[in-house]
């Protein structure tokens, strides 16, 4: 892996894209996923700061979920806000994380993303369902830095 045009194909990053919208049918919660190529610090202080840095602490009901991937470490994190921490169980993030961990450690990135994206907002809709009028008020394309 060269670059971090590499890391996704366009049809691969059009997959992730059309996961995260269909998520978000059944959720108000919203969903984004950040592709950096270079992490050099710690990746979950970074995740916090991208999610920071993306608005995502800016839902009216504090259910954003970063998904955050640095691509040199070959490492993620999954970073929810206040209202998804306070509903859903830790089991539920774990069980999220492995599901990811599985493809990527067999190189399978967007397969893991899309798997991961299909079960966070499963567990979103539980707490935070789709009702009327609902905002897509965070963009669901992939943001890269
Ligand atoms: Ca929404
Ligand atoms: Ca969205």
């Amino acid at each position: 892996m060269s670059n971090i045009e590499n890391f996704l194909t366009a049809s691969e990053e059009g997959a992730i894209v059309s996961a995260i919208r269909d998520a978000e049918k059944d959720t108000s919660g919203e969903i984004r996923v950040h592709i950096e190529y270079n992490c050099d610090t710690d990746v979950f202080e970074h995740a916090i700061e991208v999610f920071h840095y993306l608005k995502m602490n800016n839902t009216k009901e504090q259910n954003g979920v970063l998904i955050y991937v640095a691509v040199d470490k070959k490492a993620f994190v999954i970073y929810g806000d206040k209202g998804i921490n306070k509903s859903v169980s830790d089991n539920f993030w774990n069980s999220t994380r492995d599901t990811i961990a599985s493809y990527f450690q067999k190189g399978e990135y967007a397969q893991g993303l899309i798997e991961g994206i299909t079960k966070a907002g499963k567990e979103m809709s539980k707490n935070f369902p789709w009702i009327h009028g609902d905002t897509d008020e965070l963009d669901n394309t992939i943001s890269k830095g």
